[in-house]
Parts: C-alpha cells; sequence; structure tokens
C-alpha cells in the first residue's frame, strides 16, 4: 500500500496535520515511538500548567487570610498530586490516539528512518507514502560541561520529581527556566537562578522584565547573572554546584533549562535531500517544504517559534496545502501572543518599542501600574503593569506586553486589537467594565 502521506510523531503539528489530510481524503499513517501528545502534553505546558496551578496556592491563601478568614496550608502531598498528573495526561495521550484512530489513520508504533524519499523503515516492516511530514519536535539540549553528568535534570525529568525539593539551582534564562524558577520558589524553595547572560527572558520587553524580578517571591530567588555551571558533583545527600566564578552552591536538584535542540537524528535524512542547520533543525520555505520536494516538516523540529499555537497552524496548513488548496487558510505568524508563566504572569504581543525603533517604526509607549483590588488588604506593592506600544502616524496598536495574575488569560484575547490593526482610539471607544483590572488598559 502507498499512503498519500505518512506523517513522524503525533506532537500537536503531527496530529493536527494527519487529522487534516485524513479529512480532506487522503490515506495516512502516523508513525510515533513514545507516548501520543508529544512535548506539549507529556513533558510541556500541559504538566507545567498544573505545577503553576499548585504553586500559587500559599499566595492565594495569605489573601484570603487578608479578608479575615482563617486557613492555613499544612503541607502539600506532593505524591498525590503528581499522580493526578499523570492520571490526566493519560487521558490526554488517549484522547490524541483517539482523534487518529476515528479518522482512520493508521498508527505505526515505533522508529521512523528514511530509506529513501519515498519509503521509511519501521522495525523490519517498509512503509510507502507520496508525501512525508517530519513533526518530530526537540529534546532539551545540555550545556557541554553538563551532558554527561548524570546529576543534572532537564524538564523531561522535573514533572517525575518524588518529592519537594528545598533547595533548587537551575541554569538558564528563558521560559523554562524561569517559569520553574517561579513556580518552586512560590512552593517554598530556595532557588538560585544561573544565567550566562545580563538581561533573563530578554526578547521580552525590559520594563516587564524589571517589575516581575521585582516580584521576587519572599526573596526565594537569587538572580547570578552572567555566570554559568562547570561542574556538579555529588556530596552525600547533595549536591556541590561550581560556577564560572568558582563560587561552589550547594542544592537538593539541579535542573539544566538551556534551550531545546531538534529531534533530527537517527531519521535516516542523509538518505534524502532534507537539509538541516548548525543547531539541527530542519531547514524548510515558507510552505514547510524541506529541499526534498515529498518531504515536509513543521514545528519544534524547524525551529521557527517554538509553541504548540504554532505548531497546529503550520500543520493544518500544510494538509490544507497538501490535500485541497482550496480551503487553505494562510498563515500569519507576524504578531503571535505568547505567555510566560510567573507570578504575575507575563503576556506580550507584538512589537516593543525596541522592536519598533529597529524597524524605523515611529511608535511611542503608554504605561499604568497599580496594586490589583484583589490584594487590597495583603499587600503594599503593586502587581499589575500593562503597556501598550503605538504607532505615531495613525495610533494603530503595535505592540502589547502586560504583567499580572491574569496576564496569559488576557492576552489571548488583546492580541485580536493588534492583529486587526485597531488603534487606540478603538480602545477609548470602548466602555469599560468596572471594577475589573483590565479596564486600566481602555482607559490608559
Ligand atoms: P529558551 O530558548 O527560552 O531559553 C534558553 C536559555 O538557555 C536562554 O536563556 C539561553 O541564553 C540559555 N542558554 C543556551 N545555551 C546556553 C549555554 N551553552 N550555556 C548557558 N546558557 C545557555 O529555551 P527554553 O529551554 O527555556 O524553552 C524552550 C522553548 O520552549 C522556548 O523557546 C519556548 O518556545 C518553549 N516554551 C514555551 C513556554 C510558554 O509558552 N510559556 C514555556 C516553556 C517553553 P541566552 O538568553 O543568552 O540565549
Amino acid at each position: 500500500m502507498i499512503y498519500d502521506l505518512i506523517v513522524i510523531g503525533a506532537g500537536s503539528g503531527g496530529v493536527r496535520a494527519a487529522r487534516i489530510a485524513s479529512v480532506h481524503g487522503a490515506k495516512v499513517a502516523m508513525i510515533e515511538n513514545n507516548k501520543f501528545g508529544g512535548t506539549c502534553v507529556n513533558v510541556g505546558c500541559v504538566p507545567k500548567k498544573f505545577f503553576f496551578y499548585l504553586s500559587q496556592i500559599y499566595k492565594d491563601v495569605e489573601i484570603y487570610k487578608s479578608f479575615g478568614t482563617n486557613i492555613d496550608v499544612t503541607k502539600i502531598n506532593w505524591i498525590q498530586f503528581i499522580k493526578k498528573k499523570d492520571k490526566e495526561i493519560n487521558r490526554l495521550n488517549s484522547v490524541y490516539e483517539n482523534i487518529l484512530n476515528k479518522n482512520k489513520i493508521k498508527i505505526i508504533k515505533g522508529s521512523a528512518k528514511f530509506l529513501d524519499p519515498r519509503r521509511v523503515i519501521v522495525g523490519k516492516k517498509t512503509y510507502q507514502a507520496k508525501n512525508f511530514i517530519i513533526a518530530t519536535g526537540g529534546k532539551p539540549f545540555k550545556t557541554e560541561a553538563l551532558e554527561n553528568n548524570k546529576y543534572i535534570n532537564t524538564s523531561d525529568d522535573i514533572f517525575r520529581l518524588k518529592k519537594l525539593p528545598k533547595r533548587m539551582i537551575i541554569e538558564g534564562g528563558g521560559y523554562i527556566a524561569i517559569e520553574f524558577a517561579y513556580i518552586f520558589a512560590n512552593l517554598g524553595a530556595s532557588v538560585n537562578l544561573i544565567y550566562r547572560g545580563k538581561r533573563i527572558l530578554k526578547a521580552f520587553d525590559e520594563d516587564l522584565v524589571n517589575f516581575l524580578i521585582k516580584k521576587n517571591p519572599k526573596n526565594k530567588i537569587k538572580f547570578h547573572l552572567e555566570k554559568t555551571i562547570l561542574k556538579v558533583d555529588k556530596k552525600k545527600n547533595e549536591f556541590l554546584v561550581k560556577l564560572s566564578d568558582n563560587k561552589i552552591i550547594k542544592t537538593d536538584y539541579v535542573l539544566s533549562a538551556t534551550g531545546r535542540i531538534a529531534n533530527t537524528q537517527n531519521l535516516g535524512l542523509d538518505h534524502t535531500k532534507v537539509q538541516i542547520n548548525q543547531s539541527h533543525s530542519i531547514k524548510v520555505n515558507r510552505h514547510f517544504q524541506t529541499h526534498e520536494k515529498n518531504i515536509y516538516a513543521v514545528g519544534d523540529v524547524i525551529d521557527y517559534v517554538n509553541l504548540t499555537p504554532v505548531a497546529i497552524r503550520q500543520g493544518h496548513f500544510l494538509a490544507d496545502k497538501l490535500f485541497n488548496n482550496k480551503k487553505m487558510i494562510e498563515y500569519d505568524f507576524t504578531n503571535i501572543p505568547t505567555a510566560v508563566f510567573t507570578s504575575p504572569q507575563i503576556g506580550t504581543v507584538g512589537l516593543t518599542l525596541e522592536m519598533a525603533k529597529k524597524n524605523k517604526i515611529d511608535a511611542y509607549e503608554l504605561t499604568t501600574s497599580f496594586k490589583s483590588m484583589k490584594k487590597t488588604f495583603s499587600s503594599k506593592d503593586k502587581d499589575t503593569f500593562y503597556k501598550l506600544v503605538i504607532s505615531k502616524k495613525d495610533k494603530t496598536i503595535l505592540g502589547i506586553h502586560i504583567i499580572s495574575d491574569d496576564a496569559a488569560e488576557l492576552i489571548q484575547l488583546l492580541a485580536v486589537n493588534v492583529v486587526a490593526g485597531n488603534t487606540l482610539d478603538d480602545f477609548k471607544r470602548t466602555v469599560a467594565v468596572h471594577p475589573t483590572s483590565s479596564e486600566e488598559i481602555i482607559t490608559i
């Protein structure tokens, strides 16, 4: 049998591509060597969000105590929590498998290797297709100093943590490092954050990041900037971590969060014309086609913007393009909203003022910061900061950068304004909802 399409990798991008191709009438097979759902479901967005929710417990209790209630959290049942998290992930694995089965997609368990541009081998069996989509995602990257060290954990390991560590060392200054630093600090751990650069979350608006750093949970996070980890040793029940300034810090857990690399090894790509970048990611054109014309790639494996909804859009677009291009919805990745699940959370879409200047766009900012009403009795400090980046020419909103307890939820809807090209006048014309925090962005 010759399939119309074989997808390699049942993560968010791959499953969407397979499903849509099948809806369009294509004969599709899916090859997966691990659990269904990919990084996001198994060791990414989904379990991370559960960790994030749990991490808010002490903060929330403080707020309710400030209203005069008499509650205390005695202890977190970590084992119970991990069990519940695993149960939900198992459920989601089945949901993904069911999507494939319902759409009559042949599931092949195992690792695929190209024999030539039209054939792959899985175990001892060969499968043939007219088209292939590689959607094999990525895996954690460890720095040279740590790559062979058995005491180092990555974001694949942290979700299996057996108990809550009291002390933690995290290396990195991106999404994963910062989210886990805030999650574990809020859960009571003392966190040493080691970052090689001067500014964590360097791609984000600087004011937002400075605001976040000031919201350090009970000062539990210590930032070591312009440092790296040189070595990790174990002594009795603790780890000794040597930094690039020769300082040694003792800890219970070491997390390396220094980026991810594309899963392109062992795919037999040398039997095709597919080319890879220095970072191991697959080179594609704007239609996700590789240098081999019947082989395509989507998601983290192309290392474009490594976010689940982006992979889903890419997979959907490609399935439409290949099997029903009349239905094809062009993607637009100019303004991708994104959130960092710290506390408070960061939400961002569009240009920062710095980016606008680099693009020679004449722009200005409007900002506001305040303490949200919920914290009236529990805190003296501001917890919310909103910023709009506006075009001087026609008042178009070019970027929105916010930090608040619900920034992730807000930015999803606020992003529509940037995508639609709405102006500051559109904000001003909109009647506020009172009393809310978000009304402050309408009346900014
Ligand atoms: P990021 O690319 O966000 O951050 C990697 C960090 O590691 C950077 O701070 C980088 O430093 C540092 N680093 C890289 N190489 C080295 C090195 N050799 N030595 C020391 N430090 C190094 O990757 P993450 O691993 O945090 O996350 C992976 C991807 O997953 C993200 O890009 C994001 O797309 C996605 N993700 C999204 C989330 C969300 O949407 N909320 C949450 C988690 C992940 P420098 O800054 O100097 O480059």
